[in-house]
C-alpha cells in the first residue's frame, strides 16, 4: 500500500517512520510512503504557501495552487484516496481504518494555519477526517494516526495474525485487561483463571471482563456488537445480560 503525504513540515515524520512496525512494514515493502514539501510547488520567489484570509480575520490560509500542484504530482499516473486531515471532518475510527486498509493508494494532506483554501477541498479531496473533536497545530500528527492505524491492519504487518481482530473496538468491545510477569506486584495478584491453562475458561474471563469494561467506560460501543449464542449465554450467566440489553436499547439498537 501507498501513502503519500504532502505537508510544509515533512522532516516531522523522520522519527516515527523509522520506529517499530512502521519501520519494518516500511523495509518489507508492505507499505510505500512518499513525503512531498508543499513548498517545492510554490510559485514565488519566497515559496509561500499561504496568504491572508479574504474577508479578514485571525491568522493565514493555504494557499490553493502550490497544494494543487503538489496533490497532481502525487497522484501521477496512479491516482489515490485523497484524505484532507481536517477538525471539521468525520471523526475517525477503527471502521474507517479498516476501510482505508482495503485501498491501494492514499494521500494524505495536512493542513496548518487557519486551514486550506476551501476550493482546493472542493476541487480535489475526497474525504475530511478529524482524529478527534480537539485542535492540533498542523495536520501531520493526525496524518501519522491515520498512517499507523492502517498499516497494522495490512496482512503480515503484525507478527500474530489476528492480533488486530482481538483489539479495542474491532468488535465493538473494549480489550480486557492483559497481564504478564511477575505473578503478584505490589500486593495485586494475576486472576488465578489465567494461569489455569484451561484455554475456554481464559477466554470466557477474558470476554466478560471486556463486556464489563466496555459497560462501564464505552457503554455506546456496544450498540454494534454481535454476540454468538455461546457469548449470549455466559452473559446470562455473569448477570450481565439485562445491562448489556439496557445498554444496547439506550444507543440506538
Ligand atoms: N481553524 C481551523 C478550525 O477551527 O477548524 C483549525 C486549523 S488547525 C490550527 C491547522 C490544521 O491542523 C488543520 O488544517 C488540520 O489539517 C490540522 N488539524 C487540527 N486539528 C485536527 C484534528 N482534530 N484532526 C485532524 N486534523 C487536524
Amino acid at each position: 500500500m501507498r501513502f503519500d503525504i504532502l505537508s510544509i513540515f515533512p522532516e516531522l515524520f523522520a522519527s516515527p517512520l523509522q520506529e517499530g512496525i512502521i519501520r519494518r512494514a516500511i523495509a518489507a515493502g508492505q507499505i510505500q510512503v512518499n513525503l512531498r514539501n508543499i513548498r517545492d510547488w510554490a510559485e514565488d520567489k519566497h515559496a509561500m504557501t499561504d496568504d491572508r484570509p479574504f474577508g479578514g480575520g485571525e491568522g493565514m490560509v493555504m494557499k490553493p495552487e502550490p497544494l494543487a500542484a503538489c496533490l497532481r504530482d502525487a497522484q501521477g499516473d496512479a491516482p489515490g484516496h485523497v484524505i484532507l486531515l481536517s477538525p471539521r471532518g468525520a471523526v475517525y475510527s477503527q471502521r474507517a481504518a479498516e476501510r482505508l486498509a482495503g485501498l491501494e493508494k492514499i494521500v494524505l494532506v495536512c493542513g496548518r494555519y487557519e486551514g486550506v483554501d476551501e476550493r482546493f477541498c472542493q476541487l480535489y479531496v475526497d474525504e475530511e477526517l478529524s482524529i478527534g473533536d480537539y485542535i492540533l497545530t498542523g495536520g501531520e500528527l493526525a496524518a501519522l494516526v491515520v498512517l499507523d492505524s492502517v498499516t497494522r491492519l495490512l496482512p503480515g504487518v503484525l507478527g500474530c495474525a489476528d492480533s488486530a481482530a482481538k483489539d479495542s473496538f474491532s468488535r465493538s468491545l473494549l480489550k480486557h485487561g492483559q497481564y504478564t510477569r511477575p505473578r503478584e506486584f505490589e500486593g495485586l495478584a494475576v486472576p488465578e483463571v489465567l494461569m489455569s491453562g484451561d484455554h475456554a475458561k481464559i477466554e470466557e474471563h477474558r470476554f466478560l471482563e471486556s463486556v464489563r469494561l466496555t459497560l462501564a467506560r464505552r457503554p455506546e460501543l456496544l450498540a454494534a456488537a454481535q454476540f454468538t449464542p455461546a457469548e449470549e449465554k455466559q452473559l446470562k450467566k455473569a448477570g450481565l445480560y439485562a445491562q448489556v440489553q439496557q445498554a444496547r436499547a439506550g444507543h440506538g439498537c
